[in-house]
């Protein structure tokens, strides 16, 4: 049998000038991103100025994770403990996790069969729940109705937070992701689209979310030492009023991350062709429904998804079972069990009194998944659409 030998989790290795920025920093001895030369900038805050810019947005905090980004978001923007926050039912643990880490209780709402939230359900759990806060994660890099998503929230009077771990680089409507809700959240861990590592961006427009934001982080009193943050002196009471709760980011991590994110263009670019190329095969297996991509969404497609809606779970156990044995580790969100980064809303057993999700239920139970790592190129993509083929006629 013939068999892929390439690793889906290998990504490629640093940019040179991420490397030398990284020996550089450690040869100063300055890692912490407070550790300032006199006149000196620094790394940390360099990254937030540049990344603020790509946005358009006027702040950005640099900090420990995606996670730790979301938490210190909800908390920033006026969470309480027992507070509701809103949630996409398909998203992945670290969004029901900060929600909870944050004191808030998550409200799971449900899914259109194209993976992205379906408004209906999220103006009925709103009603039901009384929350004010909404992360929205736009799941594995699909991003819905955006201007009817902020008009809904609007009217609702609902916060909106934006996980965008799956669409740094992306558009709607030529518009940045992370910049439609009050603010948005990154992630710069190893598989997502700039490599730290681990590392978290928060971006916002409001001084207010950004000063407390800073002052979360764990920024003593040193946030003059920012430059995408309000003015030193606005810091006021809310730096004697908010706790540290330490999630700074390094300097050599930022370090890594500036030429990587230079670079985010060209590998939105290169994402793409590898996903056209997937995306055109697997089109063309009979029982394979591609996920639509509307015109509106300028995605990074480092990730591809499809459904199985014809297909019986057995079949489906088979098909799976048939792309491992030929090096294809594909991701099945129907599983009983979670398994390497995917779960499902029913394996977060700390949440109780969930509300029913039945579309989430339908689409996950046949919904396949493949990463798109850019050590393949458009050879390996063709190889691939010929082996899921070869393992799908061989499960009939
Ligand atoms: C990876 C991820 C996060 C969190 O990122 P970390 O940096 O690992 O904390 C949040 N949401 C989604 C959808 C993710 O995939």
């Amino acid at each position: 049998m013939q068999t892929f030998s390439k690793s889906f989790t290998q990504q490629e290795p640093l940019p040179e000038a991420a490397i030398e920025a990284a020996v550089a920093i450690m040869r100063s001895g300055r890692l912490h991103r407070y550790n300032l030369a006199e006149g000196e900038r620094g790394e940390a805050a360099l990254l937030e100025q540049e990344f603020a810019d790509s946005l358009g947005v006027a702040y950005c905090l640099a900090c420990a994770s995606g996670g730790y980004a979301m938490q210190i978001a909800l908390r920033a923007s006026g969470l309480a403990p027992g507070d509701k926050v809103l949630c996409n039912a398909f998203t992945l643990s670290p969004v029901p996790g900060s929600i909870h880490g944050a004191g808030g209780v998550p409200v799971l709402v449900d899914i259109q069969d194209d993976t992205t939230v379906d408004l209906d359900d999220l103006r009925r759990a709103a009603e039901e729940s009384g929350a004010r806060f909404f992360l929205l994660s736009h799941m594995r890099g699909h991003i819905g109705d955006m201007e009817a998503i902020v008009e809904l929230c609007d009217e609702l009077g609902i916060l909106l937070i934006e996980d965008c771990a799956h669409t740094m680089g992306a558009t709607w409507r030529g518009r940045p992701s992370g910049s439609f809700g009050q603010v948005g959240c990154f992630s710069t861990q190893t598989y997502k689209h700039l490599n730290s590592g681990e590392g978290g961006l928060l971006t916002t427009d409001d001084p207010e979310v950004m000063r407390r934001a800073v002052i979360l982080s764990g920024s003593y009193m040193l946030f003059d030492r920012h430059l995408a943050a309000p003015e030193a002196e606005s810091f006021g009471d809310v730096r004697l009023q908010t706790p540290n709760c330490s999630g700074r980011m390094d300097n050599l991590r930022a370090a890594v991350l500036r030429p990587q994110l230079a670079q985010l263009d060209d590998r939105r670019e290169r994402w793409n062709r590898l996903y056209r190329v997937l995306e055109e095969g697997l089109g063309r297996q009979a029982p394979v429904t591609l996920i639509p991509r509307p015109p509106e969404e300028g995605f990074v497609g480092s990730s591809i998804q499809f459904r199985l809606p014809g297909l019986s779970r057995e079949r489906i156990a088979a098909f799976v079972a048939g792309c491992e044995r030929r090096g294809i580790p594909l991701k099945w969100y129907g599983r009983e069990e979670p398994e390497d980064y995917t779960s499902r809303y029913d394996s977060w057993r700390y949440l109780d009194g969930m509300r029913p999700v039945p579309n989430t239920e339908k689409v996950l139970a046949t919904l396949c998944d493949l990463r798109i790592p850019l050590t393949f190129d458009a050879q390996d993509c063709a190889e691939i659409v010929q082996l899921v083929g070869e393992a799908l006629q061989e499960s009939e």
